[in-house]
């Protein structure tokens, strides 16, 4: 019986693990690795069968493999929400996407120091914009709102926070901290599509 149930636990790992990154939830992710657990619980019921014929050793091996698994999943559950609670930084993909997002927005010259920030299971985005300095303020009005737009629809991004610069008044200060990924200015990312 364990046997026949195991192809359909796997699946239904897989399922609810895409679910769980489709929605972001490490609970559901949690669940997931609970389904697997359960897949090898029953391949360890199957070492328990075949150590009766083949060899003795074969049953301790396959219980201390699903005790390693259970504590290993579950320390990267705890890891994952505790990481989210006091607010880390995301993957990079995350960062990469809302950089890609913010300069997507025509009128976007370049974009620094941004700060994402988990606040509950999606992130919390601080983004800074250079925009060309002599837009009237109704422009860069329009432009820091279309941004915030474009990044707030990633599934990932909660809120975002936008500040504009005159591109120029950055040139006379030290460059601020910025993620990696953002290093290029967006005339660069887009000539490269
Ligand atoms: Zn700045």
């Amino acid at each position: 019986m364990t046997a026949f149930l195991s192809p359909l636990k796997g699946a239904m790992f897989y399922l609810v693990r895409r679910i769980a990154h489709l929605v972001g939830s490490p609970a559901l992710l949690a669940s997931a690795k609970d389904n697997l657990s359960d897949v090898l619980s029953s391949g360890m019921a199957l070492g328990v069968l075949g150590s009766r014929f083949v060899r003795t050793f074969s049953a301790p091996l396959a219980a201390f493999c699903v005790a390693a698994w259970i504590f290993w999943s579950a320390a990267q559950v705890l890891w994952e929400s505790v990481r989210q609670l006091i607010g880390g930084a995301p993957p990079e993909e995350v960062s990469e996407a809302i950089v890609e997002a913010v300069c997507s927005v025509p009128g976007v010259l370049d974009v620094h120091q941004v700060i994402v920030e988990y606040v509950g299971p999606q992130v919390r985005a601080d983004i800074h914009i250079d925009l060309d300095g002599r837009l009237s303020l109704e422009e860069v009005h329009r432009i820091s709102d279309q941004v915030r737009e474009r990044v707030e629809r990633l599934p990932e991004v909660d809120r975002a926070f936008v500040h504009a610069e005159p591109v120029d008044w950055r040139l006379y200060r030290e460059r601020e901290s910025i993620v990696q990924s953002a290093g290029q200015p967006c005339a660069v990312r887009q000539k490269g599509k």
